[in-house]
């Protein structure tokens, strides 16, 4: 339906409002003569009860008109968000998946925490196309930040400094610019390629992984389920690359006192959907009302509210 039609549709219903107005109209006639007749016979609770009916007809009826289909599409153009219904469900349903959520990449970097957030989001709200590519660009980035954090340390295991020489090489092969970093030009299939060190016995995650580009690059739309497959992969890969410790801390804005409590959890019950109950620390809360429960879900900051 565009602007038009709902132009249309709306003059149609203005001109139709004498009818309900005219049902209203003679409704109050009706009830003047009945309940004169029952205030007579000295009838006066049947003359209430009618009184009572008359009234709740009166405010049902423009209701009911004023809340045709016309207003259903008439937030789209007031410009009011709307939440898709499908989100309660979608959540529940990728629950079972358990995707722990990469606590140890979001603590690298708030943007990760960000382009992952907007990542997961999308596929919820139904945007596979916009959902994949922020993703892949999670593991892009996650890639590209372990070799610069692991040429700060000192001391590096076999499989990082293997990974560090990776990276090298594909940097020697690189053309420098003039205040470019040449880390920037490295494409996805090269960053994946030297990660390999990462998943010496996932041979399937890291033909997975090598595939994403071609999911990206083809003209074809991303299909749902792809971008969800790609959600529970890539998380992994994450995971992987920053292995998040057994226990961890996580920030909740409390539910029953409005503060940000900080609390201990394990890296298990971290996933996406997962429904945690918790207390308030607030030592103001009685202890009768000081539970909640919590869907634990991907945050733009560190607080999940
Ligand atoms: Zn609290």
């Amino acid at each position: 339906m565009d602007r038009h039609d709902l132009i249309a549709l709306k003059a149609k219903r203005n001109s139709l409002i004498p009818i309900p107005l005219g049902i209203i109209i003679l409704l109050l006639i009706l009830y003047l003569f009945i309940s004169f007749g029952y205030l007579k016979l000295g009838e006066y609770s049947i003359a209430i009860l009618v009184s009572l009916i008359v009234v709740a007809i009166i405010v049902t009826v423009p209701i009911v008109y004023l809340s045709t289909t016309i207003d259903e599409y008439s937030y789209l153009y007031g410009g009011s968000p709307s939440t898709s219904p499908n989100l309660t469900s979608r959540v529940s349903n990728i629950k079972n998946d358990t995707v722990i959520m990469p606590y140890a990449f979001f603590t690298v970097n708030d943007n990760f925490r960000n382009i992952y957030y907007e990542g997961v989001y999308s596929y919820l709200y139904g945007l596979p196309n916009a959902s994949l590519p922020a993703l892949v660009k999670c593991l892009e980035a996650g890639i590209k930040e372990l070799y610069t954090l692991l040429k700060q340390q000192t001391t590096l295991s076999p499989k990082e400094s293997q990974f560090i020489n990776n990276i090298n090489i594909k940097l020697a092969q690189i053309k420098k610019h003039i205040n470019q970093d040449p880390l920037n030009d490295i494409n996805l299939s090269n960053l994946i390629e030297a990660a390999r060190v990462y998943y010496p016995d996932k041979k399937e995650v890291l033909q997975y992984l090598r595939s994403l580009r071609n999911l990206i690059h083809r003209i074809d739309i991303i299909k749902d389920e792809d971008a969800k497959y790609a959600l529970i992969r890539i998380t992994e890969a994450l995971n992987t690359l920053y292995e998040i410790p057994e226990s961890i801390k996580i920030k909740v804005k409390c539910e029953i006192c409005g503060e940000v409590h900080s609390y201990d959890s394990n890296k298990k019950e971290y996933y996406i959907g997962n429904v945690i109950s918790l207390n308030c620390l607030n030592p103001k809360t009685e202890e009768e009302r000081k539970y909640y429960a919590k869907t634990l879900m991907p945050s733009r900051t560190e607080v999940h509210f």
